[in-house]
């Protein structure tokens, strides 16, 4: 009998779900439009993320247009706390999809970004042999005002494709939006330094890969990889969907 209800239950659950996808339909992260049941992206849209394979910087996986060079200006030169990182797309056109998913209430995008990211990234996540995936986090004000962290949305999708744990404990974002405008390069630093502490001592994982939607100056991700260094983390990678031009 309980089986019999249990799978009345199931079924039910599973019309609900469809019911949702109709009158709400899940949209498509690359053009918002809507999409049919149980799909994650429409077929022609799907083409429009293209993977980043060659000219990319060694360090921080940035495209390059210097065929040439190994690394970007910004990293040729330049001491990084983190070990590597790699970007999964080509910026062009995924611009929209990441101002969406980040500032338009689109946390559904999260669940295709992440498995595209660990799709494209599978040799480098393997390789990496990490023992967690951390998402950057964002100050509890702001998780509250936009209702989710996208980093992490991302991170978890990415570590159930990739099965490598997510873990959301250890790095806590204190400070919300550090006023960077009128600081010298040091003074900016240390102010970033300052917003991030972890919630322990002496870090018991070695090989950590952070997680971020989007790469920029790559401060953020460098002084959290810092952090955890300075706490016992042996090796810091990264991944993030994209790269801007910033
Ligand atoms: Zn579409
Ligand atoms: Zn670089």
């Amino acid at each position: 009998m309980e089986t019999i209800i249990e799978l009345i239950g199931e079924f039910l659950g599973v019309v609900v779900d469809l019911a949702i996808d109709l009158v709400f339909p899940r949209r498509c992260p690359i053009c918002d439009g809507p999409l049919r049941p149980g799909k994650l992206v429409h077929p022609e849209c799907e083409k429009k993320m293209v993977p980043i394979t060659k000219n990319y910087c060694l360090k921080c996986g940035r495209p390059i247009k210097d065929g040439e060079a190994e690394y970007c200006v910004d990293c040729a030169g330049k001491e990084r706390h983190f070990d590597e990182g790699r970007v999964a797309f080509e910026y062009a056109d995924l611009s929209r999809t990441m101002y969406r998913f980040k500032y338009s209430h689109k946390p559904e995008y999260g669940e295709y970004l992440g498995m595209k990211t660990a799709e494209a990234l599978k040799k480098e996540l393997r390789l990496w042999d990490a023992d967690a995936i951390i998402p950057i986090p964002i100050h509890k004000n702001r998780k509250k005002i936009r209702g989710y962290n996208q980093a992490e949305i991302l991170a978890k999708s990415i570590g159930k494709h990739a099965h490598i744990p997510v873990v959301t404990s250890l790095v806590k974002r204190v400070v919300d939006t550090p006023k960077l405008k009128d600081l010298n390069p040091a003074e900016r630093q240390n102010c970033l330094k300052n917003s991030f502490k972890l919630t322990v001592d002496d870090v018991k994982l070695k090989k950590i890969i952070l997680v971020d939607d989007i790469y920029t100056t790559g401060s953020t991700i460098d002084t959290v990889a810092g952090e955890l260094k300075e706490h016992g983390v042996r090796s810091v990678y990264f991944v993030t969907i994209t790269a801007g031009n910033g």
